[in-house]
Parts: structure tokens; sequence; C-alpha cells
């Protein structure tokens, strides 16, 4: 089956004023969302990857799209991301109308990184169970294969403070997170943030 990125506002959207940027966006977020999918890169319904919404959608307020706390990553769509604020509350109509919400726990990491961290517009986090697997073992990622070896200090580590990262946790998580794109959550997963979602 062929699948089309429609890169223009479908007319079921109408009644929701949006900026074509934010759209754009949309599209870009829900095809990675579906990208994630398709390499297993899920873990049901739990994770995310959100997405700052660029200056030109905002005027400078930093606004995010987030998956609906409840879809598997295969069914999300432009349509359905949640548009949100710092705070994990939904932004605008199209978002209050939407049944699904936030997940506030898991949003905590990612808010926590895009309130700090200037250059983080993307952040993604994954559970798989192999990246779990790296994450268990002491030494961390062996930088001893062709593989790993692309990404030698690029790699940051954050000790396991409990199942989700409280307030308390967010300056420690961003002093060993530094300015590395890629941070492993000991005993929890993994974790990659960016300027751009590419
Ligand atoms: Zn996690």
């Amino acid at each position: 089956m062929t699948t089309t990125l429609t890169m223009t506002i479908p007319a079921k959207l109408l009644h929701h004023p949006m900026h074509p940027d934010e759209w754009q966006a949309r599209v870009q977020l829900a095809a990675c969302y579906r990208i994630f999918a398709m390499l297993g890169w899920t873990e049901m319904i739990y994770n995310h990857i959100t997405l700052r919404l660029p200056d030109s959608v905002t005027s400078g307020e930093k606004q995010f799209l987030i998956n609906p706390f409840g879809l598997h990553y295969s069914e999300v769509t432009a349509s359905n991301l949640l548009k949100i604020d710092l705070q994990g509350n939904k932004l605008d109509q199209l978002s209050l109308d939407n049944p699904w919400h936030v997940n506030p726990a898991g949003f905590t990491v990612h808010a926590a990184i895009h309130a700090h961290n200037p250059e983080a517009h993307c952040v993604m986090h994954t559970h798989t169970t192999n990246g779990v697997a790296v994450a268990c073992t002491q030494g961390g990622l062996a930088q001893n294969n062709f593989y790993s070896a692309q990404l030698h200090g690029m790699v940051a580590y954050h000790a396991f403070e409990g199942i989700t990262v409280h307030a308390e946790e967010t300056p420690r998580l961003l002093a060993n997170l530094g300015t590395k794109p890629l941070l492993i959550l000991r005993n929890h997963g993994l974790l990659a943030c960016g300027p751009t979602l590419r």
C-alpha cells in the first residue's frame, strides 16, 4: 500500500484555523511516529516523541506536539496529535475536542529538556528491548563496533532514580545530559534530542 503525505490542511480541519507551518510539523511528526511503529520502536501505548512548534506558529512561545496517550504509534495522525504547553495543557480547540489526553508522567522528562535546552526542539524516548538491555548494563553502550563507534562522545548517562522523572530530579538529569544529543537512562531506556525532527 502506498501512503501519501498530505501537505495541505485537509478540508475536515478548515473549522480549526491553523498556520501552514503547524500542519507541516504535524504531518512530519505523525510520519515519524509511523516510522517508529514500522521499525518496532514501540511499547504498546507508551513513550513519546515531542516536537516544538516553530516560532512562525507560536510567536516564540514554547508549544509542542505530542501523541495522544492511549493510541498506538501506528494510530497517530497529523490531526490527532495534541498541541500542549510545557505543563502538558491542551492549547487549541482541536486538542480540546480530542478525547485522548497527555500522559503527564511520560511528558515530564520531555518538558524538562524542552524547557531548559534551547536546541532541543525534538525529544524522542524509547523503551525498546535492545535499548533497555544496553541501559541495564553497567558499562553502558560498548563502543567496540562500527555502529556504536559512530556515537563516540555523543552519549550521556543518567542514573535511575525512579519510574518517572520528578521535578527535583530535573537538574541532575540536565547536568548529566549536558550538550550531548543522546542519553541512556540507566535501567530505563533511551532518549535522543536535537534541533529538528530529522
Ligand atoms: Zn521511559
